[in-house]
């Protein structure tokens, strides 16, 4: 039995075999094939290095069309290296001598000069190694990218090991039979570990070499609460995590129970929540969980899921389909959030993957002010759909005030060009935008008047108040919104709200997870939006406690300056207050 501890993204416990779907910088393990096959693994190399060798064409063109021919040359040397013949041979030889799959003599290749190139004592040597290093991990995932295949033909549960996961992979796991999932990379509010939260399965990240260390078929508990994969658990632990998954069992259907009543407080005062979608689907189970609403939908879904972008009509398509299955609740639509850690391959001729700084860079609404055709063409979508409900327009990732009017006045110039074309728009639709960057939270006061509404995203307002990216593991313990700066932040921006009279809602993570939801209430909002699994635990909370209760919390983490006493403080405050929905992982 081992124990290897990650960052608890999303609670419950699983007990199921492992699916080891990854392979990049993972010891590829040495499996071997039958001399009848390895004409077949010489095909699945050549397929490999060719494909390979395309993208990374690609990647020169690019490279040469923005930055130039020299900076260019360096993939024109890896393209060479891929298609060198000597290469190729030691690769098939490797097959042929001791009969082992393609990805294992494409590893131990390439893993070989590797070393050689590491152990050189010229710079200018070891840096080539880091080329062949990636060269290597790139010819892998074109072998073992596949891998992701064995989720497509799974016939029995199992728990999702990966050393990464993109968004969209995440958001194609098929919930029914994918019963938790344990990666390597990422943080707390990754967009991986948020979808898999949404998926309502245990969900660890950061786990750092779990991919390494687990293989398919290996016995495993994923215990979500405390941030543990148990590989080949012994019989008193199965035993145990048997007895906490059964109690958890029961514990969720008392929740349950409380779909039809209000979130409210023992005093009365009144609360929405509603939920974060990314796909119209996730609607009908958000409801069941009590969702008042959809308080975040993140379109970019809708070009994350597919291979090519969608045309206007299909994003229609995809807006209509949500509208009629919230059936008259509120719908607020945030625009098209890409780039940085959410790069589909529909529109690679916008994106630039080789960014240095991406989450600084041209993501969000920057990518949609940069590109006005992507922008109009989702926006004319939206405007069309919104004949068919209530619905609320979100700007994401506003930064300085010139945004929120450029942003606006596109939406304008296209609602008119919709009415010039004879298309009517409701008139009344509320125009909002996110509160994720710092600048936006200190001059909230100017933004509440030109807009409807504010969305707290304090996914992205603590990675750029803390300056953590928000999806790497090595720094994960400096990221917590638990920071007196960020609760400074979140305080400003309800007071500018209260007194402007500018509905705000929060929106991040933060509202999802039950050690803040006395702080939030305390700090005076009243509406969140959240992962839906998460609606029945945080309706349990605020009907178990009283508004004062909650201000006598925000006071007293006012008094605290590091974000350790405060988080400890919040986990004590809940444990004395809502005994009953501690969770292993506040524990
Ligand atoms: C946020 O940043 O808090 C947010 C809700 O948006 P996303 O997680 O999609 O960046
Ligand atoms: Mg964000």
């Amino acid at each position: 039995m081992q124990t290897r501890k990650g960052i608890p993204v999303s609670p419950g416990i699983a007990i199921a075999p492992a699916l080891v779907i990854d392979a990049e910088d993972q010891a590829v393990p040495r499996r071997t094939v039958p001399a009848s096959r390895t004409k077949a693994e010489h095909q699945r190399v050549n397929d490999a290095l060719k494909a390979s060798a395309k993208e990374l064409e690609d990647i020169r063109q690019q490279t040469a069309a923005t930055l130039g021919e020299e900076l260019a040359r360096i993939f024109s040397f890896h393209i060479g290296m891929l298609e060198d013949p000597t290469l190729v041979d030691q690769f098939h030889a490797q097959v042929d001598t001791y009969q082992v799959t393609a990805e294992f003599a494409v590893h131990s290749v390439f893993q070989k000069w590797v070393d050689s190139f590491a152990a050189h004592p010229d710079p200018f040597f070891r840096d080539r190694g880091l080329d062949i290093q990636d060269l290597r991990r790139r010819v892998l995932r074109q072998l073992i990218g596949g891998g992701l295949s064995a989720i497509a033909n799974l016939s029995r549960p199992a728990a999702v090991i990966a050393h990464d996961l993109t968004p969209s992979q995440t958001a194609n796991l098929d919930r029914s039979l994918i019963k938790a999932l344990a990666i390597d990379a990422g943080g707390q509010t990754s967009h991986t570990a948020i979808l898999a939260h949404a998926l309502g399965i245990p969900a660890i990240v950061g786990l750092g070499d779990i991919a390494r260390r687990t293989s398919t078929g290996d016995n495993l508990v994923i215990d979500g609460d405390r941030g543990l994969v148990i590989i080949d658990p012994d019989a008193a632990t199965l035993l145990d995590y048997r007895q906490q998954a059964r109690s958890q069992r029961q514990r969720a259907e008392s929740y349950r129970s409380l779909k039809n009543e209000p979130a409210e407080t023992r005093d009365g005062t009144r609360v929405s929540l509603q939920a974060n979608i990314e796909f119209p689907s996730e609607i009908p189970p958000a409801l069941e969980l009590g969702a008042e609403g959809v308080g975040l939908y993140r379109t970019e879904y809708v070009y994350l899921a597919n291979d090519t972008a969608p045309t206007e009509d299909e994003q229609y398509d995809t807006y209509v389909a949500a509208i009629r299955a919230l059936d008259g609740k509120p719908l607020t639509l945030r625009t098209i959030d890409l780039g940085a850690d959410k790069m589909p391959a529909g529109i690679d001729a916008i994106l630039d993957r080789t960014e240095r700084n991406p989450f600084l860079g041209c993501r969000s609404i920057r990518l949609c002010l940069q590109n006005l055709e992507l922008f109009r063409t989702q926006l004319r979508a939206v405007l069309r759909a919104a004949a068919h409900g209530p619905i609320k327009i979100m700007f994401p990732l506003i930064s300085n005030i010139m945004e929120l009017r450029q942003a606006k006045m596109v939406l304008d110039d296209v609602r008119e060009d919709l009415e010039d074309q004879g298309v009517s728009v409701p008139d009344n639709i509320p125009v909002g935008m996110m509160i994720e960057v710092p600048s936006a939270a200190i001059q909230a006061h100017a933004f509440a008047k030109e807009t409807d509404f504010f969305s707290i995203g304090t996914n992205d307002l603590i990675q750029y108040t803390v300056a953590v990216d928000r999806g790497n593991e090595h720094i994960a313990s400096l990221y917590s919104a638990a920071h007196p700066a960020v609760i400074s932040l979140i305080k400003e921006v309800v007071r500018v709200a209260k007194r402007s009279d500018t509905p705000v809602s929060l929106c991040g993570e933060m509202a999802s997870l039950p050690e803040f939801t006395m702080l939030l209430l305390g700090l005076g909002l009243r509406n969140f939006s959240i992962t839906p699994p998460a609606i029945p635990l945080t309706k349990q909370i605020i009907r178990s406690v009283s508004l004062q209760q909650c201000q006598r919390v925000a006071r007293r983490v006012a008094g605290l300056d590091s974000q350790k006493d405060i988080a400890n403080t919040l986990k004590e405050e809940l444990r004395k207050a809502v005994p009953d929905a501690v969770q292993a992982r506040t524990a």
